[in-house]
C-alpha cells in the first residue's frame, strides 16, 4: 500500500481563506478587524520565525496583528503588567505568547493570567477543561488542526483505535481530549508507556507528538491506518522532518501528513479562526451586557 498524502498546505489555505471571509464580514459589521496581539519574549531565532510567520498570516487574513517584541531581560511584572493591558485593550481579541520563554520566566503563571475568552492558543485551564467537558471553547490550534484535516477528507474517527504518542499539555493531551469528543477509543503514549511498539502497532490511528526525529519505525504502522505526525525535527542530513520515519510508514498507512506541510500549516491557520471566533464572541457578549 502507498499512503494518501493528507495535504495540511491545500487544507490550511482553504481555512484561512475561510477566515479571511469572516474577517471581513466581522470588519463590516463591527467597523473594526479582529485583533491579534502578538507578544515575543527574547531572541530565540525559531520564535523569531514563527512569530514573523504569524503576523503576516494574520496581514493576509484581514486580522489586525499587534507586535510585542520584549528583550530577553523582561521581568515577571512587565510580563505580567503587558498581559492584563491586553486583556483589558478592547482592540485585542486573541494574545498570543510565543513560547519557550527565556529563563527565569514561568510561561505556565503567565499563560494563566491570559483572559480565557483571548486565549487564542487553547492553552488556558479554563479552555482545556471545557474541552475536557464536550463544550469546546477556544480550541488548542495542532490537535484542533489535526481533526480539521480528517474532516476535510472526511475520515471518520468514530471507534477508531487511536494512540496519541506524547502527553504534553500543548499538544498531546489536548489531541487525547479531542479524539475523545470525536469518539475514537483513545490511548496516550508517553514516557512511562512500557510497550511503545505494541501499543503503535495496534492502532488504527497514530497521532505523533514526540518531538524526536523518525522516532517511530515505519514498520510500527499498522497496514491501513492514518499516521497524524505533529513532530517537527531536524533530520541527520539537516532537513525537516517527523516523529515518523515516514518512507517505511507511508508504505504501509493509508493516510498520512509530511513534515513539512501536513499539520503545521493547519496550526497557523486554526490560530486564525481562533481569533476570528473569539473576536465575535466578544463583541457579542459585548452587546448582550
Ligand atoms: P514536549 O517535549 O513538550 O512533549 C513530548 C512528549 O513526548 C512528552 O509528553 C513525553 O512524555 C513524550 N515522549 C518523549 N519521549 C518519549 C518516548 N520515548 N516514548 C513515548 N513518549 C515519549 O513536546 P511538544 O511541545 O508536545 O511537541 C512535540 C513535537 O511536536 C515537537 O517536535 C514540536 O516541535 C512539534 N510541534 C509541532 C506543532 C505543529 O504545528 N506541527 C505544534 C507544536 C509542537
Amino acid at each position: 500500500m502507498t499512503a494518501n498524502i493528507l495535504d495540511g498546505k491545500a487544507v490550511a489555505a482553504k481555512q484561512r481563506q475561510k477566515s479571511a471571509v469572516r474577517a471581513a464580514e466581522f470588519k463590516a459589521k463591527f467597523g473594526r478587524a479582529p485583533g491579534l496581539a502578538v507578544v515575543k519574549v527574547g531572541e530565540d531565532p525559531a520564535s523569531a520565525v514563527y512569530v514573523r510567520n504569524k503576523r503576516k498570516a494574520c496581514e493576509e487574513c484581514g486580522i489586525e496583528s499587534f507586535a510585542h517584541d520584549l528583550p530577553a531581560t523582561t521581568s515577571r511584572e512587565a510580563l505580567l503588567s503587558l498581559i492584563k493591558m491586553l486583556n483589558a485593550d478592547d482592540r485585542v481579541d486573541g494574545i498570543l505568547l510565543q513560547l519557550p520563554l527565556p529563563k527565569g520566566l514561568d510561561s505556565t503563571e503567565i499563560m494563566d493570567t491570559i483572559d480565557p475568552a483571548k486565549d487564542v492558543d487553547g492553552f488556558h485551564p479554563t479552555n482545556t477543561g471545557l474541552l475536557a467537558q464536550k463544550r469546546p471553547g477556544l480550541r488548542p490550534c495542532t490537535p484542533w488542526g489535526v481533526i480539521k484535516l480528517a474532516e476535510e477528507y472526511q475520515l471518520d474517527l468514530v471507534g477508531l483505535r487511536a494512540c496519541v504518542v506524547g502527553a504534553s499539555n500543548i499538544v498531546g493531551r489536548p489531541m487525547a481530549l479531542e479524539l475523545l469528543l470525536a469518539r475514537s477509543t483513545v490511548t496516550v503514549c508517553h514516557t512511562g508507556t512500557k510497550d511503545l511498539k505494541a501499543e503503535v502497532q495496534r492502532a488504527d490511528l497514530v497521532v505523533a507528538a514526540v518531538g524526536k526525529a523518525a522516532y517511530i519505525p515505519g514498520d510500527w504502522i499498522r497496514d491501513g491506518a492514518i499516521v497524524m505526525d505533529v513532530g517537527i525535527n531536524r533530520g541527520a542530513d539537516g532537513k525537516l522532518c517527523g516523529d515518523v520515519e515516514f518512507a517505511g510508514a507511508s508504505q504501509r498507512a493509508a493516510w498520512i501528513t509530511p513534515v513539512p506541510g501536513g499539520v503545521g500549516p493547519m496550526t497557523i491557520a486554526m490560530l486564525l479562526s481562533n481569533t476570528v471566533d473569539a473576536a465575535l464572541v466578544r463583541e457579542q457578549r459585548a452587546r448582550a451586557k
